[in-house]
């Protein structure tokens, strides 16, 4: 490669901030967020022999994806000798909760205690959200601490990127969700669970807490294929929504080897804007990005991707953006999701005004989009996807009224 070559492509600090730590695995690892071939390899460590092995991973996926098991001694299908064995090398460990926080509406926040690298070091904190609703109840899950990319509005823009989770700690957030929420087979029920998806208080599950998913796209993928699997967690792939700001090369892959629906934080209509919103969008501007959407695997008018829009008062909340807007999804099945900023101590953005948010979404419906306006959940813990581990601490009493007040009239 040549000088300007190799300049080309290292990474500008403005756009992408590299990681500061790698996960070092704890001594007595958890199996949570093993891939089936992973699993059979640690059973394999502890003495089971090979033709054993498949059965045994069957076992072990139903006790840990169908019944929730904490402790191995629960394992009664699995001989006591094997149960010991594991118990001496391995843990079922779920990152651990250091806080919970229940908002008047209902909406969940936990906030997750990951161990740092360097020992004694501070440990790294993330979040957690389940927001129930009428017809639903969606699991907002963290894949990194912090964010590699700075998007301006957004509050873990402005954090640096300590790491990415690995894929245990992505499926143990549906795990440790799960237990605070009594959602597993009743113990001592029936051996046979008939319908594991049946009655389960979980149904949906969006990458839309901290970090940029596609720029932990291992962890993130093998764990959207444990959350799906139909012979231990069986959530739909329609029911899991990854959203990215816009890593473009990396979304046909995220069709092929995950399939589950897209989001796309779009948030404006012109690169000008986009660039300095979305500063990815001078790596993958808009005509690129939207080219990857064309051509996403599995897309149809019942497969939609959705577009995330942040309504920013004064900023791209006209109805020309909302005109152009319409004119720049054509031909792509796509859903809008118009979402209130979410304001933070220190940014320099505004909410757009309510009215303005309606007349922008009535704008999109009458062109034939689908345009919820993301009702605001649990403001009064600071709780809403995207502007996760807010740092309450710092809000001025006055600040922490107005956003009850807010929380009130919605
Ligand atoms: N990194 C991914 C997923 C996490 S953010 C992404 O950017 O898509 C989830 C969504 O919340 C994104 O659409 C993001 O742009 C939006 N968001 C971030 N900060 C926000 C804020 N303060 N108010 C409202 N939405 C915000
Ligand atoms: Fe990262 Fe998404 Fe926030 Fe942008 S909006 S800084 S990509 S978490």
């Amino acid at each position: 490669m040549t000088m300007s070559a190799a300049a080309q492509h290292s990474p500008d600090p403005a756009i992408e901030k590299t990681p500061l730590e790698r996960y070092v695995a704890p001594a007595t690892p958890s199996l949570i967020g093993l891939a089936r071939g992973e699993l059979a390899d640690r059973l394999g460590e502890v003495g089971v022999p090979e033709r054993q092995r498949a059965m045994r991973v069957r076992q072990l996926w139903h006790w840990l994806y169908v019944r929730g098991a904490r402790d191995f001694a629960e394992m009664s299908s699995v001989s006591k000798d094997l149960r010991d064995a594991l118990a001496r090398q391995f843990t079922l460990a779920r990152p651990e909760v250091v806080a919970e926080q229940v908002s008047a509406d209902g909406t969940r926040k936990w906030l997750l205690r990951l161990p740092a690298e360097i020992a004694g070091e501070r440990a790294h904190e993330v979040e957690c959200v389940y927001i129930p609703d009428s017809d639903r109840a969606t699991l907002c899950l963290s894949s990194q601490v912090g964010c590699t990319l700075n998007c301006t509005f957004c509050h873990t823009g402005t954090q640096r990127l300590v790491r990415n989770l690995t894929a245990g700690e992505i499926v143990g957030q549906v795990m440790l969700a799960r237990d605070r929420l009594a959602d597993w087979p009743r113990q001592g029920g029936p051996p046979e669970v008939p319908d594991p998806r049946a009655g389960r208080l979980v149904t949906n599950v969006v990458m839309m807490g901290m970090g940029e998913p596609l720029y932990n796209f291992a962890a993130v993928r093998d764990a959207l294929l444990i959350i799906s699997d139909n012979e231990g967690l069986a959530l739909s792939r329609r029911r899991i929504t990854l959203s990215t700001s816009g890593v473009a090369p990396l979304i046909p892959r995220a069709g092929a080897e995950i399939g589950v629906m897209l989001a796309v934080s779009l948030h404006a209509v012109t690169d000008a804007l986009r660039d300095t919103l979305v500063p990815l969008n001078r790596k993958y501007p808009i005509h690129v990005l939207l080219d990857a959407c064309r051509n996403y695997p599995g897309l149809s008018n019942s497969r939609r991707i959705t577009f995330e829009y942040v309504m920013l008062k004064g900023i791209n909340d006209s109805l020309a953006d909302a005109r152009a807007l319409v004119r720049l999804l054509k031909g792509i099945p796509a859903k809008i999701n118009l979402i209130p900023f979410n304001p933070w101590p220190g940014t320099i953005y505004e909410c757009a005004d309510w009215e303005q948010i309606e007349k922008f979404s009535e704008y999109v419906f009458n062109a034939g989009y689908s345009s919820p306006v993301r009702t605001p959940r649990g403001r009064d813990i600071l709780a809403a996807c995207g502007q996760l581990k807010s740092e309450t601490e710092k809000l001025s009493a006055r600040e922490r009224l107005a956003l009850r007040a807010m929380a009130m009239t919605e």
